[in-house]
């Protein structure tokens, strides 16, 4: 499948759709996921249109991981959740619905603690406020 420059995460990019903002370089965003799997999700995407892994750029993708490795430490801080998973999904069979390249941060207490991916949209004063946090508690 050919990059879709239209994809909900482009025009975010591009500032064509709105976000709950948590941090932005060069070449990656960081944002709140509005369907949130847990208090705190955030996901990680690059400036670069990238489908998935598989054309993502090694520049992109160094980006990337240096990007979430820093929202995974402020996500940790703020939630105080014990453990942090880091989710990437490439291609439909694997579950990715958006196709622009993301990771998700996705802070776990143990146990089943998930909600369904991509099903329930959170409260965005919720969600405006957790942006804010974890954007000040990024080293
Ligand atoms: P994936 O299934 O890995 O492609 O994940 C896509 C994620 O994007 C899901 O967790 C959705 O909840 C999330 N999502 C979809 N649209 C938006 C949006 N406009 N802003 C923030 N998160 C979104």
């Amino acid at each position: 499948m050919a990059y879709d420059p239209n994809n909900i995460f482009a025009k975010i990019v591009r500032g064509e759709a709105p976000c709950f903002k948590v941090y932005e370089d060069d070449r990656t965003l960081a944002f709140m996921d509005i369907m949130p799997q847990a208090e705190g999700h955030t996901l990680i995407i690059p400036k670069e249109g990238a489908e998935s892994i598989f054309d993502l750029s090694p520049e992109g993708a160094a980006a990337l991981i240096k990007t979430t490795k820093k929202i995974a430490v402020a996500v940790k801080e703020v939630t105080k959740a014990p453990g942090v998973m880091l989710a990437q999904l490439n291609g439909t069979a694997a579950g990715q619905t958006v196709f622009h390249i993301h990771f998700h941060v996705i802070p776990r207490t143990g146990g089943i603690d998930l909600k369904l991916h991509a099903r329930e949209q959170a409260d965005f004063e919720k969600l405006k406020a957790l942006a804010a946090k974890i954007s000040a508690a990024i080293k």
